[in-house]
């Protein structure tokens, strides 16, 4: 493989602590090389694995089988991985060895983030990313195919055509709003909306070098001057319901064991969707281990973020911005403005669920732990989802965006 530049956030901490959620919570695909690799193994049902449920091929793809309680089959009792234990770390899946970290190309180089999903990398628990280059450039060869050169820079709002240094000069100003000091992170998240409005409205998608970067300086100063700390008008009536709707997307968790309810479970999930959509009475019933909560006890202030949870919040959007893992092949092949949007929806999305646990346990306020724990929930799907990917998820963005409901959901949900 050709030699990569490699950047990592300099925010972000990550070792893996071994507390088995992965295994657990995420579906393996194999590639033909992996089904060969792990099949030579010779696992026996005297090892724990029974050979003949160890990969299942369903509809032509191939994954690693799960046990009865929805584990992976090569977990085994202490919470270890058996490949990982016999054969070593290489052994294993492509994405087993990847998980939580995410490394995409961008031009010349590949940026690093992490997936928050990972309980470790939400609590920002291990060594610095900028410690782990040597494990960084060996995962490397596992993304970037051979003989590959680059791939075109995503398009700013509907057609590409910027080269990735300019691309690159809005992630560095959307990295700079996000970075402001003594301002809450649901403000910032709104001067950004703000400016990549401006740029959308006044056709500045194409703009390059250093006249890019004072019509963007300029733009991001008029948001922080324009956009106060008062939350403004409330989201509309149409824009709520929409956001309902993406919670659901957002908390529903399809476990294969799930899936296999066939016509039971997709009715369960349509009198989940409708309660969403109604959003009265009690939350249904999305999320294991999650009590119900009514719509009216989440719909309440539960007060401003603590420091810590808003220190948190702006390190999750900061990685996201910085590793490039909200627009472009990481996201659903989404143009940067509307990958953004989707990004700052997140922020109310997180603020719901960290409710729902608080109003659950009759609290009045967040705590740290509820949105670290709300984080994890939304970032195991943000990029990943098929449900999310498609193009009615798009267009409530975009419905959500042009009556500035993502900005007023921010706010809303910000206190
Ligand atoms: S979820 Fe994170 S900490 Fe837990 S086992 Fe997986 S990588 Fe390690």
């Amino acid at each position: 493989m050709k030699s990569f530049r490699i950047e990592v956030p300099s925010i972000q901490n990550w070792s893996c602590h071994g507390c088995t959620a992965c295994c657990r919570d995420l579906t393996i695909e194999l590639s033909d090389e992996e089904q060969r690799r792990i099949q030579a193994q010779n696992w026996s049902p005297a090892d724990g694995v029974d050979p003949a449920t160890m990969l299942v091929n369903e509809k032509g793809r191939v994954r690693l089988g799960h046990q009865s309680d929805g584990a992976c089959v090569f977990l085994d009792a202490a919470g270890r991985c058996r490949i990982h234990t016999r054969f070593g770390e290489a052994a294993k899946p492509r994405a087993c060895r990847l998980f939580p970290l995410t490394l995409h190309p961008v031009g010349k180089k590949l940026v690093v983030g992490v997936r928050f999903s990972c309980p470790s990398a939400a609590a920002n628990s291990g060594s610095p990313l900028a410690a782990q280059m040597a494990a960084l450039h060996a995962l490397a060869g596992l993304v970037v195919p051979d003989g590959f050169a680059e791939y075109p820079a995503p398009a700013i709002l509907r057609a590409a055509g910027l080269d990735w240094p300019d691309f690159m000069r809005f992630v560095s100003w959307l990295d700079k709003t996000m970075a402001a000091p003594n301002q809450p992170v649901a403000l910032k998240l709104r001067r950004a909306l703000h400016w990549l409005a401006a740029v959308e409205k006044a056709g500045f998608d194409h703009i390059s070098g250093r006249e890019a970067d004072e019509i963007l300086g300029v733009l991001s100063q008029n948001a922080a001057a324009e956009l106060a700390a008062a939350p403004g008008p409330p989201p509309s009536p149409m824009g709520r319901l929409l956001f309902r709707t993406l919670v659901f997307g957002y908390a529903r968790r399809d476990y294969i064991r799930d899936l296999k309810g066939g016509a039971r479970f997709r009715a369960r999930k349509l009198g989940a969707m409708l309660q969403m959509v109604r959003g009265a009475g009690c939350v249904p019933d999305l999320i294991p281990g999650l009590p119900p909560a009514e719509f009216t006890a989440i719909e309440k202030s539960f007060g401003p973020l603590s420091p810590g949870a808003d220190a948190t919040l702006t390190r999750f959007f900061r990685v996201k911005i910085q590793s490039v893992h909200f627009c472009g092949r990481a996201f659903y092949g989404a143009p940067l403005i509307e990958g953004f949007q989707s990004l700052a929806l997140l922020f109310p999305v997180i603020l719901w669920l960290g409710r729902w646990q608080a109003a659950a346990e009759k609290r009045s306020s967040i705590s740290d732990a509820d949105i670290e724990r709300a984080i994890s929930l939304v970032d195991h799907h943000h990029g990943y989802s098929p449900i999310l990917a498609g193009a009615w998820s798009r267009r409530r963005v975009r419905l959500l965006a042009r009556r500035d409901d993502i900005s007023r959901l921010c706010a809303a949900y910000a206190g």
